[in-house]
């Protein structure tokens, strides 16, 4: 086994000998060599391998490189939703090595598991690639999906191995095991090598514009990740941003490149002559911008951090290691005024037929002799999911030979698809996990070669807290994985399922964990299943495997169709068809744009067409909370921490349109929604009268204080658990009918609970602290959309009382 690493061969020689291994390390690390070596193996001795991975165009990048392995007897097939019928029996019959994906898995392999006998059979070993994807409901579904998978082997006297790959998580271990219900070796060294990575943490300036209530907006991620692109590319640096959409992508694409076109138009009018007038940068003036953007450079080395990382495989931040490329875009080099939503989209620029200065001194040093100036701007691409796989090819090989030097992305390229040779990353606001933006800072740095990566905050209270707190980012472990495979919302619809692919039996229980029995009981009662001496049986005649959306989170879901072609684009789950699809909305599907027509519940379908807009919405909604049982409760200061059972109205009343490029707010829709009864679990506190008295008598408005608490505290919570603020929702008052205190409540937004306001519980402290911290660092004055705005408040974002809500905090933490 020569020319693996440490690592590989660690996990190789574990899966060899019939242990379950987890391999946990950083990007670029080859984890895919780890087990590919002991799964080609399996298959040359006449054994079956089953590989799942999140997405379909991760298994066709895994298929294409096991077939340049040109090994004759490995017969490798994907089988998913894009095989064709009469693809699928040979792939059942002769394939030893196939790829799928949970969903494929759920609904047509495990119920027909008697056709993939002979495979499943001789299955040796299951690998499960990027399984950090599996968090939260949708990895609690896959939990279950595995432990049905498990039950089917045992069923053809099978007990395959089981290998999986993850990019660095705390306690791998202990996240396989709940993933899979297996013991589980951890392998996480990493020993590739790395050049050191400069991380710098950029938050962009507030602007003229007003928002909600007059507060002020930020420039945008994407206006500044466009900037930033453009200016790094001038300076031969080859940077890759990532940014949440496609459409956001594209839109940085084309900022980037109208910027290189002014650049060059300025060059090509002005060079070599000496620049003659004022408005363009004579080179005493770029020798000045050259001292300012030291000035600018020392500034950010505030912002990064000095320590060298101790963890191989996290990129260190040193200060003092910055690569070739100089930021010389610091916020507040360019003029406040000028910072409106034309200058974000290039146009005064380009009407003054000046370049940004600040992009013209990076430009001028290097400048070749005969330069052809108008093939600037392609220098800049947008490369998206849904691209052929030949394109892609291009696109990675226009960017390693250099014809190619910039690229906005979605994170797309996260999932498996190789562009490396790179000098920057740019990060278009937090990844949603110290791991996320890990793996997408390890995109940077070729050969080894120092790096650079850059998180640019957007206006929002985590990012905020981030760009102000780097000690939250550095040195720290990244986070631990959380799921809940127990949450009775998820395990019923698998025990239907379970039931219909074999009957249940007794010794099935312990398979599917300890809540087992009690929700068998209640499936019974409902007339789900049917108790026999035999065991539980499906006797149904619907398919059990639609009682689970594994993707939303249960409901009957609400299918997503183009009214021009009649196309299926998925679907999406009931509770959150209100909030994702609502007639207006503007949304998202593979990182391409529709906008709703029209929101049908009664039909189930939201009827959406491919738009451009140029504005974002956000669904508004009123929330009433009554506590059901509370589990744990302990004091907190003066207060009392709560974590229980909750039962939740939510009523989407309205949506809020901002402007793509700006956040500018361009109004609030009403709309016509029935409300939803939910019951998940919450983490709540309360304080009691004495204690909020003084500041009621000091002139805060309590329920203002409250209010901007809450929301602080939900832009807060996905830094302790792995949640997009999107899954959580909160509720405070001054007098809760239920406590009869001041309370705050945030809870799980998926039916059943997903372990999110569980995590909160265990990390009240901190996670509240890290809240106040946010809500202090914003510089505003009386709050905006960086600290206590929510862009989902049913309330309008009234009352809110910034300093109140941090000296309610300040009431309720314990003295540090
Ligand atoms: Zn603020
Ligand atoms: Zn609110």
């Amino acid at each position: 086994m020569t020319g693996l690493w440490p690592h590989q061969y660690e996990a190789a020689d574990l899966a060899f000998r019939g242990r379950n291994v987890i391999i946990s390390t950083g990007t670029a690390s080859g984890k895919s060599l780890a087990y590919l070596t002991p799964a080609v193996a399996a298959c040359l001795d006449g054994g079956t391998v089953l590989y799942l991975t999140p997405t379909k165009a991760l298994a066709a990048d895994q298929l294409r490189g096991l077939r340049e392995l040109r090994v004759t007897q490995l017969r490798a097939a994907c089988f998913d939703g894009d095989t064709p019928f009469e693809e699928r029996t040979w792939v059942r019959q002769h394939a030893n090595y196939v790829l799928t994906n949970p969903d494929m898995l759920h609904r047509s392999i495990l119920p027909r598991h008697a056709q993939w006998s002979t495979f499943f059979r001789r299955l040796r070993m299951i690998v499960i690639d990027e399984c950090h994807g599996y968090r939260g409901v949708f990895g609690s579904h896959v939990a279950q999906i595995l432990r049905r998978l498990r039950r089917v082997c045992a069923r053809y006297n099978s007990s395959p191995t089981f290998l999986l790959a993850s990019a660095t998580a705390s306690e791998p271990g202990a996240f396989a095991m709940r993933l899979t219900g297996l013991e589980m070796h951890e392998v996480t060294v990493d020993a590739s090598p790395k050049g050191a990575t400069t991380i710098a943490l950029w938050e962009p300036p507030l602007t003229e514009l007003r928002g909600e209530g007059g507060a002020p907006v930020r420039r945008t991620a994407t206006a500044e990740a466009a900037d930033l692109l453009a200016d790094l590319v001038l300076a031969d640096v080859r940077t890759l941003a990532f940014v949440r959409s496609r459409r956001g992508a594209e839109t940085v694409a084309l900022t980037a490149r109208a910027k290189l076109a002014d650049v060059a138009f300025s060059l090509s009018s002005h060079f070599p002559r000496t620049p003659p007038s004022s408005a363009t940068a004579t080179p005493e003036q770029t020798a000045d911008h050259h001292a300012s953007a030291s000035e600018q450079r020392a500034g950010i080395a505030d912002h990064l951090d000095t320590r060298s990382s101790a963890r191989a495989d996290e990129p260190s931040a040193e200060a003092g290691n910055q690569p070739s490329a100089q930021i010389s875009n610091e916020p507040g080099e360019k003029g406040g005024d000028e910072r409106t939503a034309a200058d974000e989209l290039g146009k005064e620029s380009r009407e003054r037929g000046a370049v940004p200065d600040s992009s013209l001194s990076w430009a001028l040093p290097d400048m070749p002799d005969q330069p052809d100036w108008s093939e600037l701007p392609n220098k800049i691409a947008a490369y998206r999911a849904g691209y052929l796989a030949e394109d892609r090819r291009l696109l990675e090989k226009a960017l390693r030979a250099g014809t190619l030097m910039g690229l906005a992305s979605t994170n797309a390229l996260e999932l498996g698809v190789d562009v490396s040779g790179l000098d920057a990353v740019l990060i278009a606001g937090w990844p949603g996990t110290r791991a996320s933006l890990w793996q997408q800072a390890g995109r940077a740095g070729r050969d080894g070669r120092d790096a650079l990566a850059v998180l640019i905050a957007r206006d929002d209270p985590l990012d905020t807290y981030l760009v102000h707190h780097p000690q939250a980012l550095f040195g720290r472990p990244v986070e631990a994985i959380v799921l809940d495979p127990d949450n009775p919302y998820v395990l019923g619809p698998h025990l239907c399922a379970a039931a219909a692919e074999i009957p249940l039996t007794d010794d099935d229980l312990p398979v599917f964990g300890d809540t087992t029995a009690a929700v068998l009981d209640d499936l019974v009662a409902k007339g789900m299943l049917r108790r026999r001496p035999a065991g539980w049986f499906w006797t149904r005649r619907e398919r059990a495997t639609d009682l689970a959306d594994i993707r939303g989170g249960g409901g009957a879901p609400i299918q997503v169709v183009e009214s021009s072609t009649g196309r299926l684009l998925g679907s999406v789950d009931e509770p959150s068809a209100h909030t994702t699809v609502h007639t207006g909305a503007v949304y998202l599907h593979q990182g391409e744009t529709f906008l709703v027509e029209l929101l049908d519940l009664e039909a189930g379908v939201a009827l959406v067409s491919s738009a451009t807009p140029d504005f974002t919405t956000f669904a508004r909604d009123i929330t009433d909370i009554s506590i059901l049982a509370t589990q744990r409760s302990q004091p907190l200061g003066p207060g009392t921490l709560h974590f229980g059972e909750v039962e939740v109205t939510r009523q989407v009343v309205s949506y809020l349109k901002r402007r793509l490029q700006s956040g500018e707010m361009l109004g609030d829709e009403p709309l016509d929604l029935p409300p939803r009864t939910l019951r998940t679990r919450a983490v709540w506190w309360t304080l009691p009268a004495s204690a909020v008295a003084p500041l009621a008598e000091a002139g805060i408005d309590l329920g203002g204080a409250a209010h901007a608490a809450e929301h602080a505290s939900i832009g807060l919570l996905p830094l302790f658990a792995t949640c997009d603020r999107w899954d959580i929702g909160g509720v405070s008052t001054e007098l809760h009918a239920d406590t009869g205190l001041l309370t705050v409540f945030v809870y799980d937004g998926h039916e059943g609970g997903a372990g999110f306001a569980e995590r909160g519980h265990a990390r009240a402290v901190d996670w509240l602290t890290a809240t106040r911290e946010a809500i202090v660092s914003c510089e505003c004055e009386r709050g905006c959309p960086s600290c206590i705005q929510s862009p989902k408040c049913g309330n309008g974002n009234e009352p809110l009382d910034k300093r109140g809500a941090v000296q309610l905090l300040d009431t309720l933490l314990p003295p540090q």
